[in-house]
């Protein structure tokens, strides 16, 4: 017996529940197809929207950054890690969010448990979206400030949940995914808005899966909603559509001015690395000048669901390109994502507790803008198979 015992026990108890979930090996770069257990497997989950985690004028400015800065930062932003890249890259921002300002941190989780306790502490109340990101929760945890929980999409309970609690705090935050990133539904953000603008409250949307996505050539759900300045805070990240490594918030110039000094991963993590900060700033210059790779990612996802939803799969109430298959039972998924791996050469990893809540286990597929055509049919006919194969369909 030793003092680590308990970790087989939590391991088998993982195994006997069906959230053991196996964690593949990629050995190639990202893209429609990539290479696990030395064979080609059509990759249909990965957050790569745009295709620019690969893509060869991003690759290029990695290497030139590199060539120039070097491969690290050196130091915290604080003392002296701040170089010329990443305060190109923070007006980059700003200016593509149509924000005054943009602090740049080393990743989206980072930037919500960083900025989210520099914006409340103890005497303040945060009300928090009841599906919000992981990364939310930390930084409202990390804040000391007292936390009510608003029903998913439901505007009537955020109105009642404020009424009865906005004023026990000196401060108030709203803060809500844009994009939920299990479901593919889009947060009501214009009435939120409205309804702290009502009782007095900052706004905070985590933009992670708009970016690149939604809005004119991408600017995320502010843009898409036409709320761009009205919402206090707007955070995303660089490692999905934007295609590398990264998080940001853009707000007003002041705020960013304090986030800079009070910032725990501003002031005590180093710096993004010269590498990814011109990536990301290369593939915004691609967002802005084109949205073609835009266009293709919202052709190959309405695709997707039109022949998912032939086929008899329940996809949630997604708005956006994410493609939740929702099954049910964890088991049976792992089982469908087995099934697709083994005989359809088709990676789509399952997602169970405790990403989603228990018995509502799924496939997340994530079409993206280098599918093609027949990789998008090849994945529609697999699933259809599959599921009539495991009874998940029933046609
Ligand atoms: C992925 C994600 C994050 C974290 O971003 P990283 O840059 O990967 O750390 C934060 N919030 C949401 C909603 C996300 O989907």
């Amino acid at each position: 017996m030793t003092s680590l015992e308990w970790v087989k026990d939590e391991i088998r108890e993982l195994k006997d529940s069906g959230r053991f979930v196996p964690i593949r090996i990629i050995e190639s770069s990202q893209g429609a197809w990539i290479k696990i257990d030395g064979k080609m497997k059509l990759n249909m989950c990965s957050n790569n929207y745009l295709g620019l985690a690969n893509n060869p004028e991003v690759r290029k400015a990695a290497k030139e950054a590199i060539d120039e800065f070097g491969v690290g930062a050196g130091a915290v932003r604080s003392i002296a890690g701040t170089n010329e890249l990443h305060a190109r890259l923070e007006e980059k921002v700003a200016r593509f969010k149509h924000m005054e300002s943009s602090l740049v941190y080393q990743g989206g989780l980072l930037a919500n448990s960083g900025t989210i306790p520099a914006l409340v502490g103890k005497e303040d109340i945060v009300f928090s979206e009841e599906l919000n990101h992981a990364s939310i929760i930390d930084g409202v945890r990390l804040s000391s400030a007292s936390r009510a929980v608003f029903k998913h999409m439901d505007m009537e309970d955020l109105e009642k949940v404020m009424a009865e609690k906005r004023k026990s705090g000196r401060r108030s935050l709203i803060i809500t995914d844009g994009v939920f990133s299990m479901d593919g539904d889009i947060a009501p953000l214009k009435e939120i808005v409205e309804i702290a603008e009502r009782h007095d409250s900052m706004t905070y949307v985590d933009d992670a899966h708009g970016e690149g996505v939604l809005g004119d050539h991408g600017r995320g759900i502010c843009d898409h909603f036409k709320l761009s300045g009205r919402v206090d805070v707007e955070m995303g990240t660089f490692s999905k559509a934007v295609g590398s490594m990264g998080g940001f918030v853009a707000g007003n110039a002041d705020l960013i001015e304090l986030l800079k000094r009070k910032a725990r991963p501003f002031l005590f993590s180093s710096a993004l690395n010269p590498a990814d900060t011109a990536a990301v700033m290369k593939s915004i210059e691609i967002m802005e000048k084109d949205d073609s790779l835009l266009r293709k990612l919202w052709s190959n996802s309405e695709k997707l669901k039109k022949g998912l939803l032939n086929a008899g799969f329940n996809l949630g109430n997604s708005k956006t390109p994410i493609t939740p298959v929702i099954v049910g039972d964890e088991k049976k998924t792992l089982l469908l994502s087995e099934e697709l791996y083994r005989e359809n050469d088709i990676f789509a990893s399952p997602i169970v507790f405790p990403t989603v809540a228990r018995g509502t286990a799924r496939i997340r597929l994530m079409p993206s803008a280098v599918h093609s055509a027949d990789d998008i049919n090849r994945t529609v006919e697999a699933f259809e198979s599959a599921g009539k194969k495991l009874g998940i369909t029933g046609k």
